[in-house]
């Protein structure tokens, strides 16, 4: 099997929520703030022509538009994989969404599971991702994406398979405050 994103971040969220929903198959009944919302799809036409000023803007030599990746792990979606004037390639995640004043580490999870797909696909260095919020103007974030960054996400998804495979029952959480939205609160030894 592998993983997406999605399964990454709810790892990070709680490494026993992986085990409810995927060893003892228990369906999640709400939807949950932390889960990836991945944005309508944008076709909009004021942001096509915004797209290449963007990518002007970002330095961009060449550009792969809706990139399906996959490696042993894990699998993902990129809006846009990037070339850089500097040799590097970055994710770029389109946001059908506002700029809060904060990065959402979903977010930011997805960006990392992307660099490490990009990186094994096409064999070069990402070191940022992009989010663009449509619903402030094309708002452009950069993210840093760190050796470290990548690194955790692939030890998450070593550990989701051990899980998943070795029906192996986690610890819980060390963050209690997320116990409280956790869907899985009622069959969670607290
Ligand atoms: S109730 Fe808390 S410890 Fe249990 S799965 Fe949910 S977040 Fe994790």
């Amino acid at each position: 099997m592998t993983l997406t994103p999605s399964h990454i971040i709810e790892y990070l969220f709680c490494p026993r929520f992986t085990y409810f929903e995927y060893v003892l198959a228990v369906p999640q009944f709400e939807e949950h703030n932390y889960k990836v919302m991945k944005g309508r799809h944008l076709h909009d036409e004021r942001l096509e022509q915004n797209k290449n000023y963007l990518r002007r803007r970002l330095g961009v030599v060449n550009k792969y538009l809706d990139q399906y990746l996959t490696n042993d792990l894990i699998r993902g979606r990129v809006d846009e994989v990037l070339e850089l004037a500097d040799g590097t390639m970055a994710p770029l995640d389109y946001k059908f969404a506002e700029f809060k004043n904060r990065i959402y580490d979903t977010y930011r999870t997805q960006l990392y599971c992307y660099a490490w797909l990009i990186e094994e696909n096409f064999g070069r260095s990402v070191t940022r991702g992009f989010l663009v919020y449509t619903r402030s103007q094309n708002r452009v974030e950069e993210i840093p994406i760190t050796a470290e960054n990548k690194a955790d996400v692939q030890k998450a998804a070593t550990a989701i398979l051990e899980i998943i495979d070795r029906n192996f029952f986690p610890k819980a959480t060390k963050a209690k405050a997320r116990c409280v939205s956790c869907t899985y609160r009622n069959l969670c030894i607290k």
